[in-house]
């Protein structure tokens, strides 16, 4: 049985005053939430706050992204063990923003997660298609190279303790989301990869949906056999909202 798992993306969003605030709130009703895992992602620097408001809860924190090198010449980059030392648990890896944006490529996708899994954080690996994709009928294969990278660089293990976020980019932010059979078929698709190279990892490993995954969607969409939680964006940065998502997971 997987352990649901209901992670926020907080994205580039927040003040230090809307980060104790959003904290606050969540840490208030948090403790009906028994049976899922929660996590936030907040912007690098509201990290040590965060770490300072949630040690001891049972909510826990991590990174948007993370740089492949551990450290050196490289403006802007954050290390895996600068996250650590804020006592991150978790890292999203390969959003789509990050890989629009910032052109990051599959292989440097799957690089930053065997990165921060050799650190001891849990990467959260985001795969997804975007709308063109979807229509041209090729989401199953933009999802199974976005996944193969990372297979192919470190092997099917390593997803025995990470977790994957199925985020069709056409939900991303736009208030559409997957149908939950839309999300149902493509986290199978997934899980079924993964289990041509080990059932067990398959079996074990969590596959959240995101994309607009709100508190009156979310049942439904975790409620299906292959979703385990969900990857939020926008709905994390609303107490009540996000924590309605707990709910519906646990
Ligand atoms: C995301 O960016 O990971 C996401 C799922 O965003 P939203 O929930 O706002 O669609």
């Amino acid at each position: 049985m997987r352990r649901p798992l209901v992670a926020g993306n907080w994205k580039m969003n927040g003040s230090l005053e809307s980060v104790r605030n959003l904290l606050d709130g969540i840490k208030r009703g948090i403790d009906e939430v028994k049976n899922a895992d929660v996590a936030v992602c907040p912007p690098f620097v509201f990290i040590p706050e965060t770490e300072k408001l949630l040690a001891g809860s049972v909510i826990g924190w991590g990174g948007q992204d993370l740089s492949i090198e551990s450290s050196g010449a490289y403006t802007g980059e954050v290390a895996a063990s600068m996250l650590n030392d804020f006592g991150c648990q978790y890292v999203i890896v390969g959003h789509s923003e990050r890989r629009t944006y910032h052109a990051e490529s599959d292989e440097l996708v799957a690089k930053k997660y065997a990165a921060a899994q050799a650190a001891g954080l849990v990467p959260i690996l985001c795969v997804g298609e975007t709308l063109e994709e979807r229509e041209a009928g090729v989401t199953e294969q933009v999802v199974a190279r976005q996944l193969d990278a990372l297979i192919n660089l470190a092997g099917v293990e390593s997803l025995t303790d990470g977790v994957i976020a199925y985020e069709p980019v056409w939900a991303i932010g736009t208030g559409k989301t997957a149908t939950p059979e839309q999300a149902q078929d493509v986290h199978a698709f997934i899980r079924g990869r993964v289990a041509a190279k080990s059932a067990e990892v398959a079996d074990g490993v969590r596959i959240l949906y995101g994309g607009s995954m709100k508190p009156d969607n979310a049942k439904e969409l975790i409620g299906k056999p292959d979703i385990d939680g969900g990857l939020i964006g926008g709905a994390s940065l609303k107490a009540e909202d996000f924590l309605g998502i707990c709910t519906a997971a646990n």
